[in-house]
């Protein structure tokens, strides 16, 4: 190669350089804020937009200003979900190591969605999918695709099954679609994730025509009331059964051994929506929770929930690599000797995509097996921590059986729950979010977060137990963490 560096390469490169250092400033006083600053967002999104606001500029800026001024317009309204005292939705961290990966993904910039365009890319996504295989107790067989999250993932895995049910009864839905197809029966616990709904609704089965197997008081699927809706099919009818591992408001598990073998012996499909309960599969101590799951034909599951790997990052997987490649793949794919990398983009609903398998590798690496383990079971002990102390104010109770890293709490009344949800928030010192459980308001506290420490799970008591008092005293209002 001939050496050439002009005075515009030069430039090119001081800017680059320049920038980058810009941002790493930014980052680093970021990450310095969040042992003390509130974990809710400053600013109201009426201000927001004003930040970053006003007409499109007609000239140029200097790049280096630009992320200068990014961050001072994103900086108030950031929420600071990489605190160990956030715990609203089920959200996780970031690891040094996946973050770090994560910043060289877009460094690099390879599309992943094509081995010849990002050769790296393919083989670091191929090997974390093995790891991924081994960790979450997968088939060896299966065929692991990285998408946005886990609704993609129940996209691509209700897909899959779509594909295998209909061949099974004798029709090519990649070829002649659903118009005049074999109609599907889709069962799925009265409790499954609101993107279960919208994966069917994507998939042109709607979200209206599911039978709603009844679920016990954990929001488990109950596996006689799955048996008695399964026998009220038509035999041979194509069918699709979608299961849970780690319900959100609870974090209980469908009994999954059951609802395979159940589903199986009616040549069901059987879909397992594992967003961050598949997880369970990684740590001994909660191994048992997970058990059956694989048995099931297709997996959706999450690396930026309990994998603490930056946004966006969804796990799929499904037992049948020709299924699902056909399912997905947007040219025909195949899979040659062992070994051979196939081009991502047959296994996921994205044609070029980010180079996910970055992070996820980078994450893995730095954890190890027992790092795994050890981060899924430091979170179920936060959770118990937790249910413990708080379980134990005037007032409150725990609604949930803490199985895994989801609390479920309700304080004395609908509208008392939802003040100690506001009043915390407010506060500053945590950050949960409100739910609704068997018709009553509940407020939730998922840990996922690596960096959540006891001292964090205590701090959080003491929140709780002071906006409680305000509440109780309400010419006080909540002091300001
Ligand atoms: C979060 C979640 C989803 C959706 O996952 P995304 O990554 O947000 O797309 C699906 N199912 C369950 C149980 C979840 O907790």
């Amino acid at each position: 190669m001939t050496s050439y560096v002009s005075r515009d390469h030069l430039e090119r490169a001081a800017a680059d350089e320049a920038t980058l250092d810009r941002a790493l400033g930014h980052a680093r006083a970021f990450l310095a804020t969040l042992p003390e600053r509130p974990v809710r967002a400053d600013a109201s999104p009426a201000e927001l937009l004003a930040a970053f606001g006003g007409p499109l500029p007609d000239d140029p800026e200097d790049p280096a200003d630009v992320v200068d001024r990014l961050a001072a317009a994103a900086g108030p309204g950031l929420v600071a979900s990489q605190s160990g005292r956030f715990f609203g939705w089920v959200i996780g961290g970031a690891l040094p190591a996946a973050l770090a990966a994560d910043w060289l993904t877009s460094v690099w910039d390879q599309n992943a969605g094509l081995l010849a365009a990002a050769p790296a890319a393919v083989a670091a996504e191929n090997v974390a999918a093995g790891w991924l295989r081994d960790l979450l107790a997968l088939p060896a067989g299966s065929t692991v695709g990285l998408t946005t999250g886990a609704c993609m993932a129940n996209f691509t895995g209700i897909l899959s099954g779509r594909q295998a049910v209909l061949a099974r009864a004798g029709w090519d839905v990649e070829v002649d679609g659903l118009q005049g197809a074999p109609r599907i029966r889709v069962l799925a616990g009265d409790q499954r994730h609101v993107t279960v709904d919208a994966a069917l609704r994507y998939a042109g089965l709607g979200a209206g025509r599911t039978v709603l197997v009844e679920t016990d008081d954990q929001g488990r699927m109950r596996a006689d009331a799955l048996a008695r809706a399964l026998a009220e099919g038509e035999a041979g009818q194509p069918t699709i059964v979608c299961a849970a591992a780690g319900n959100v408001n609870t974090g209980a598990f469908d009994p999954l051994a059951e609802v395979c073998d159940l589903a199986h012996a009616r040549g069901a499909w059987v879909h397992v929506d594992g967003a961050f309960g598949l997880w369970a599969a990684a740590a001994p101590s909660t191994r048992h929770l997970a058990a059956g799951a694989e048995r099931a034909d297709s997996w959706a599951s999450d690396a930026h929930k309990w994998l603490n790997t930056p946004y966006d990052c969804g796990i799929v997987a499904v037992a049948d690599a020709e299924v699902h490649t056909r399912a997905l793949g947007a040219h025909a794919a195949y899979f040659g000797a062992e070994g051979d990398l196939v081009d991502p983009l047959a296994l996921v609903p994205d044609f070029s995509r980010r180079a996910r398998g970055f992070p996820v590798w980078a994450a893995l690496a730095s954890l190890g097996r027992w790092g795994v383990a050890d981060l899924v079971e430091r979170c179920c002990a936060h959770a118990r921590r937790l249910a413990a102390a708080v379980g134990a104010l005037p007032g409150a109770d725990v609604l949930n059986d803490v199985v895994l890293n989801q609390v479920l709490l309700r304080f004395t009344d609908d509208t008392t729950t939802d003040a100690v949800v506001r009043g915390l928030v407010e506060d500053g010192t945590v950050f949960v979010t409100g739910s609704t459980w068997k018709g009553r308001q509940a407020m939730r506290v998922s840990f996922s977060n690596w960096r959540t420490t006891d001292e964090d799970v205590d701090r959080t008591v003491d929140a709780v137990a002071r906006v409680l008092a305000a509440i109780s005293r309400p010419e006080h209002s909540p002091g300001r963490a």
